[in-house]
This record gives structure tokens, sequence and C-alpha cells, in this order.
């Protein structure tokens, strides 16, 4: 027996001031977006914003259903419009936010499961690092890729083996 360590990489800031321009920009357009996201029976309301490579930003909210499964995420709603639309465009960077009772949240919002897998997906089929941003009113934490929230990760090399 053989024990490893996967290690992740976490930035973490106390309040968006601290960020670049660049990233300050793409926060403020994911909180912007949750407060169009369609949440009524979670009320929890997710805004997601996308960077892409040609310097558009896609924005991205969750939209929720009486039949619950047939709703989407926020980062999915932005990553399938983004590959929709520019299919030939990397993504470069992603930032979430939620909102319920009225405030943002304090801690930061990380993307669920099935939501990682659609950004690594995302990555690997532009080989180019999506950098992303969890906001929370009370800390900021920024990860450089997907594989940083995804460790034993699944991806199309393994349907080859
Ligand atoms: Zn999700």
């Amino acid at each position: 027996m053989k024990q490893t360590q996967i290690i992740t990489t976490v930035y973490e800031y106390d309040s968006i001031e601290e960020l670049s321009q660049e990233d300050q920009l793409l926060v403020n357009s994911a909180k912007e977006a949750a407060h169009r996201s369609y949440a009524p029976y979670s009320k929890f309301n997710v805004g997601a914003a996308l960077q892409l490579g040609n310097g558009e930003i896609i924005q991205g909210n969750n939209q929720e259903n009486s039949a619950y499964p047939s709703g989407l995420c926020a980062e999915r709603v932005a990553i399938f419009y983004a590959n929709a639309q520019y299919p030939d465009i990397p993504v470069k960077a992603i930032a979430i936010t939620a909102r319920s009772n009225g405030s943002f949240s304090e801690s930061p919002i990380p993307p669920c499961g099935s939501c990682r897998q659609v950004l690594l997906e995302t990555e690997d089929r532009y080989k180019q690092p999506i950098k992303v941003i969890l906001y929370g009113e009370n800390r900021i934490r920024i990860v450089e890729n997907i594989k940083q929230l995804m460790p034993l990760y699944f991806d199309k090399d393994m349907l080859d083996e």
C-alpha cells in the first residue's frame, strides 16, 4: 500500500477590491446575472459569468423547474450557451455568485459536481485552463483551473483505455 496526497492550491481574498480589474468585472457580471435567475423553489439565486478568449462575457443563472431535475445550474446554462454561440472560442475564466434572502452569500460558492465535470470537458476541449472565481461577501477563492477542483477526474482519455 502506498499513500499519496493530492494538493489543491486555493488563493483567498478578503474583498473584491483585491482582485484584478478583469476579475472584478467578471464577479460583478455574475452578481448581476444572479438577479435574473429563475429559482422559485430553492430561492437560491445563482449567477455565473464566463470570460471568453475573444473578450466576450457570457452570463448564466440557475433555471429551476417544478419537475426538479429538468432545471439547470447557472454554470452549465452559461457554459452551454457559450459553447453553442462560440464553439471555437475558449473559456478563460468563470465567476460564480449566489444570493438568498436578499443578500449575497458570505461564503464562496463552489460549483456542484456535475458542473465541475462540464467545466472540465470545456477545459479539455480548448486545451486551456479555466480560472474559477468563487465569490462570497466575506471571502473570495480562486483556483487556476478546474482540475484543482476535481482530483481523480474522469475524462475522455479513459474512454480509450
Ligand atoms: Zn451545478
